[in-house]
């Protein structure tokens, strides 16, 4: 069956304090019967690299959280200035890693080819990954964004073992033109987007394909979640600006659950 997931992004944002602060607000604030009964939203949080070892005491399986790194080395380990590895991230607390977000693809020039190693070298050390795919505003009024983003998502998926497809990949939606500019996809667009990837992974990768969790990410705010919920093959959000703020993310929380 397909996880709900709710992630919140915290970007280059916060520091090892405040973050502390941030993530004891959200775990205090989940509701009871979200830790209690059968999880229906897990519930993730991707901290800047250098507080992820002070989340612990938060993060599964001692507290509720999910913590996720934003970006992943492309190789183990070795002679690669700057870089984090997969086994890395784990050492400091991380369960998975966001790759391919378009603040990467653009500003850091990541390509697909970069993002397919990426993604088969931390699914293969152990990690989830949210894989991140999305056209920008040209390719949206061109019309052509259902097959640009289909060839993104094939182009970053192309190094990944078979075997490695499975419960620990995610999908994350995030049209670049959405992205911390107040505007959202309609949900109409979302669930149209969500429904050609989603016939994409079954096509190419079965059963296992289909039950991939497809998240959309893009201004997503309390006032809107319920309405892209509704959209139909939404498994959830990635929550950029709206989950620094404990309050907004858990009301997010409470709409995906
Ligand atoms: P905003 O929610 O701030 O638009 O950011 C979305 C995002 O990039 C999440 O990864």
């Amino acid at each position: 069956a397909r996880v709900r997931w709710t992630i919140g992004n915290w970007k280059q944002n916060l520091f090892r304090g405040t973050a502390e602060l941030l993530a004891t607000d959200i775990v205090e604030g989940i509701p009871a019967e979200l830790l209690e009964g059968p999880v229906r939203t897990k519930i993730g949080v991707a901290p800047t690299l250098v507080a992820l070892d002070a989340l612990a005491p938060w993060s599964r399986p001692a507290g509720p959280l999910y913590l996720f790194g934003q970006n992943c080395a492309a190789q183990e380990e070795g002679a690669f200035t700057g870089e984090v590895g997969p086994g890395q991230l784990a050492d400091v607390g991380a369960h998975g890693a966001i790759l391919g977000h378009s603040e990467r693809r653009t500003h850091f020039r990541e390509d697909d080819a970069l993002i397919a190693r990426k993604v088969q070298c931390a699914l293969q050390a152990g990690l989830r990954v949210v894989l991140c795919v999305g056209e920008g505003l040209e390719v949206r009024e061109s019309g052509e964004h259902e097959n640009f983003v289909i060839s993104q998502l094939s182009a970053s998926l192309a190094e990944v073992d078979p075997e490695l497809f499975q419960d620990r990949l995610i999908l994350a939606y995030e049209p670049v033109w959405a992205i911390g500019t107040g505007k959202t996809a309609s949900a109409r667009d979302v669930g149209a987007m969500h429904k050609r990837i989603r016939s994409w992974l079954t096509e190419h990768h079965g059963a296992t394909g289909a039950d991939r969790s497809i998240l959309y990410g893009g201004s997503v705010k309390p006032g809107n979640a319920a309405g892209l919920m509704a959209a139909g093959d939404v498994d959830g959000f990635l929550v950029g600006g709206a989950s620094l703020e404990a309050e907004a993310f858990l009301q997010i929380v409470r709409l995906v659950a």
